[in-house]
């Protein structure tokens, strides 16, 4: 197959996150830690209910809560409930409680009269009409019933689900215990920040985008620096990193440059392919395993790195934490303010500015300059102009995908 949609040697992206996703196995280390730690933490099994939400029927109404009796719209007061409070006498047809929204509905009770329909007269209580049966009542386990699942393993957990676990009582879950990642980068021309620069070198600025990236996901990272293109150096930061964590990720080192002995080292210590993916920025790209983590090489240009551990990295990361849905990212439809450059051949992930415009339609500007060596484009740009492989230029007004940043 040899035609631009499948560009001779080059691997669709869509293959490679198959591939990906297809070889990793869920981290399966649980761990208990109390609810108030869990927020953004993966379950590690079903959770269920013990009790009914809510517990008792209670009252959705200020009001009067009856045992109907249809001989008269008065009704003698016996007592009052309210929140908190339980009334244990059984009512029978004719009498009523005063009952506040939440209380538990008394035993025989089987409607409620809200206040405003109500007229009082020492403890005789006259209603505008008899309720329907059961009407303004809240029945016990009508949100939830003993034994529902209501979490389920590989639930990432939001503020919201920590508390519907509070209310349900329970204090403490088991998750699935935290990742942890090396990264490392690789190269004899770069320079940690901070030191001075020297005549031909750049500043090294991949592991700060990955390091960081990683610990908003509450990762936790073993830095292993820059690696000089040495092979007893990096064989050593590889091998260490395999013991010490989950996956190593690594920049640089993985298109055929003559330094480049990322390739030598792993095919000695683990099973890893070298990849050209259809997509730009990023075309060579390293994945597989080493004997005890999961390798991901990114390529050395900026761009590129970024571009590859979002939209690679990123799915294998939350398929590896045991996150059950693994979904590909959200996209929307935008109209693009400008015509959009491309060649056919491989799928662009093009960086632009995604505005609502006066009409209220979702609009993108892409940037002019699309270089893989331009990080201020990615920190410039809140989403990613996803434009498929086949595509060629596309005109000023139409429509294309765009992932948000
Ligand atoms: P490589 O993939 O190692 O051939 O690198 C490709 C390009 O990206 C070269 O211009 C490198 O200098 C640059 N580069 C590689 N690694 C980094 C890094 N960690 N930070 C910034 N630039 C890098
Ligand atoms: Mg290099």
């Amino acid at each position: 197959m040899n035609d631009v949609c499948n560009a001779p040697g080059l691997l669709p992206i869509e293959t490679a996150i198959q591939n990906i996703l297809g070889t990793i196995t869920p981290v399966k280390d649980v761990e208990t830690i109390s609810i108030m730690q869990s927020v953004d933490r993966v379950l590690a099994s079903d959770v269920k209910s013990t009790i009914n939400v809510p517990a008792h029927n209670n009252s959705a109404m200020d009001g009067y809560a009856l045992c109907i009796s249809d001989k008269s719209l008065t009704y003698t007061q016996v007592g009052s409930v309210f929140a908190g409070q339980v009334f244990e006498e059984t009512l029978t047809p004719g009498q009523c409680v005063r009952i506040m929204t939440g209380a538990a509905i008394a035993p025989g009770a089987n409607g409620v009269v809200m206040q405003e329909n109500a007229s009082v007269d020492g403890d005789k209580i006259t209603f505008t009409a008899q309720p329907e049966l059961n009407e303004n009542v809240r029945f016990a386990g009508e949100d939830i019933a003993i034994d529902d699942v209501i979490l389920k393993a590989g639930d990432k957990l939001k503020a919201v689900d920590v508390g519907l676990l509070a209310s349900l009582g329970i204090a403490n879950i088991d998750v699935v215990r935290t990742l942890k990642i090396a990264v490392l980068s690789t190269g004899d021309e770069l320079i940690e920040p901070g030191q001075p620069l020297k005549q031909g070198a750049i500043f090294e600025s991949n592991r700060a985008v990955i390091i960081s990236a990683l610990q908003q996901k509450n990762i936790d990272v073993l830095d292993l620096g820059i690696i000089p293109d040495d092979k007893e150096l990096i064989t050593n930061a590889f091998l260490k990193a395999n013991e010490l964590a989950d996956a190593v990720i690594s920049s640089g080192g993985v298109s055929v440059g003559e330094a480049d002995f990322t390739k030598e080292v792993l095919n000695e210590i683990g099973n890893i392919h070298f990849w050209k993916i259809a997509m730009k920025p990023g075309k060579p790209f390293a994945f597989g395993k080493l004997s005890n983590s999961y390798f991901f090489g990114l390529p050395g240009n900026p761009v590129s790195a970024a571009v590859t551990f979002n939209q690679l990295v990123e799915p294998a990361l939350q398929k590896l934490s045991g996150l059950g849905d693994v979904n590909p990212k959200m996209r929307f439809n935008a109209v693009t303010t400008a015509v959009i450059k491309k060649r056919p051949g491989r799928a662009d992930f093009q960086r632009g500015t995604a505005t609502i415009n006066e009409q209220g339609d979702l609009v993108v500007a892409p940037f002019n300059k699309q270089g893989s060596g331009v990080l201020s484009s990615l920190s410039k740009a809140n989403c990613l102009i996803v434009v498929p492989a086949q595509s060629g230029n596309i005109e000023k007004g139409a429509t294309v995908s765009i992932e948000l940043l």
